[in-house]
């Protein structure tokens, strides 16, 4: 059988632990004998972060700005312990972090949903796809303790020495206050990646904020959005087929538990913090949740939602037999193949991707499974399979 061939390489972002040994098993298992895959390799696996004093992670984002599409493994994010244990020169920052910081990008959530596996929300039929707004808020805000009686103020500096205030409280007794901030230049990207990507997804967009409580805060994130559907995108949504809406926060919230989901769901950064966490549990496992930075213009880096899987990992390295769920790590890369295959108009490799999904669909719902979904599907017979031997019975049906 020929192999499918590509023409422009994936940036391939290779990371840490449990899904490093994953990450080979899958390239060798399911893609190599089909693909004549083509990567441009970068190691952002701890050690190598360290010995490149983590340049790696930046030619690795500035390489995916250029070519496009990127895929990445899992990486630990190192804190103290890990300091001690890989013999670290410094506390290097998150990968994610530092990708996402460089590509300006937004990062989109969403569960594999296989049958046997009901989600929560009983009416939810197809994946809610989920978008955090990562700068901001409250995630970067500036707190005080008031300690009694005072007058606390909003005050703001312009260059021209220019000042603007505002009174929060005028307190007679102790308590709290908080400030603020967000950029027209973050939400404005936050906009463009929403957008963009709905029509990636051919999905409706829902966005929602607090507008009518926070008359000049969260407006500025209603009317941005507005704006850019208006100058940027309506014309494209019509085109596609689908809706861009706009609602208060309160009121998606009960949209969204009556709703049959294949929807994309726009969250300011508190809210996509909290409603990934419940969409994800809803739908029952972090390894079935795939998710994807995109950046305003256009550019994509595909991987899972979970960590390296530590814990599994020490038991490999102990010699036992692990059954990690590979589901997540395969669908960051069918989700690369096939945006490749888009940008480079090659379609026997979007159709790969396509079987690719299915055919790992088909070995779950048919009953063979990883450990983690056990107790999770509801189905007649259960075959547990280590990682290997699961990615081998995906091989046997593409
Ligand atoms: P984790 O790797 O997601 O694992 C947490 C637990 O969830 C696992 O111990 C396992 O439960 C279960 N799990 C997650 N993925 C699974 C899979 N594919 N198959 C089966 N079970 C799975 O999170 P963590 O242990 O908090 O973090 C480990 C490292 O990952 C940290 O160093 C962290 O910095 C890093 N991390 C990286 C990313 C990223 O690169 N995007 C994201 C998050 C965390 P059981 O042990 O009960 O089986
Ligand atoms: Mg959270």
């Amino acid at each position: 059988m020929a192999k499918i061939s590509m023409k422009t390489p994936l940036v391939e972002m290779d990371g840490d632990e449990m899904t490093r040994i994953i990450w080979q098993q899958i390239k060798d298992i399911v893609i190599c004998p089909f693909v004549d895959l083509k990567t441009e390799y970068y190691d952002l696996g701890l050690v190598n972060r360290d010995k490149t004093d983590d340049q790696v992670t930046i030619d690795s984002a500035n390489r995916t700005k250029e070519l496009g599409v990127a895929v990445k493994c899992a990486t630990i994010t190192p804190n103290a312990q890990r300091m001690t244990e890989y013999n670290l020169k410094e506390m290097w920052k998150s990968p994610n972090g530092t990708i996402r910081a460089m590509l300006d990008g937004t990062v989109f959530r969403a569960p594999i949903l296989v049958k046997g596996i009901t989600p929560f929300v009983s009416c939810w039929k197809k994946p809610i796809t989920i978008a955090r707004h990562a700068y901001g808020d409250v995630y970067k805000n500036s707190e005080l303790r008031v300690e009694g009686a005072a007058k606390a103020e909003l005050v703001v500096t312009y260059p021209d020495g220019r000042k603007e205030t505002k009174v929060i409280h005028e307190f007679d007794g102790p308590g709290i206050i908080q400030g603020l901030h967000n950029t027209d230049k973050s939400i404005t990207s936050f906009a463009r990646a929403c957008f963009t990507y709905a029509l990636d997804i051919k999905q409706d967009l829902w966005f929602a904020t607090k507008d009518t409580i926070s008359k000049t805060y969260d407006h500025r994130f209603k009317d941005i959005f507005a704006e850019v559907y208006e100058n940027e995108f309506k014309a494209k949504f019509e085109e596609a087929g689908i809706e861009y809406f706009y609602t208060l926060i309160d009121d998606v919230v009960a949209r969204i538990m009556r709703n049959e989901g294949g929807i994309l769901w726009a969250c300011k950064n508190y809210d996509g913090d909290v409603m990934s966490d419940m969409l994800a549990s809803a739908n029952g496992s972090l390894a079935m949740m795939t998710s994807v930075l995109v950046s305003p213009n256009g550019v994509y880096e595909y991987e899972a939602a979970h960590g390296t899987v530590t814990r599994h990992y020490y038991k490999y390295l102990k010699g036992e037999a692990t059954s990690t769920n590979p589901m997540a790590t395969i669908f960051a890369w069918s989700g690369a193949l096939r945006k490749r295959a888009q940008m480079d108009e090659l379609p026997d490799l979007e159709d790969f991707a396509d079987r690719l999904e299915k055919a790992s669909i088909q070995t779950i719902e048919e009953g063979t499974i990883t450990g983690d979904l056990k107790n999770l599907i509801d189905i007649p017979e259960k075959n547990v399979v280590n990682t290997e031997e699961f990615l081998k019975a995906i091989a046997a049906k593409l």
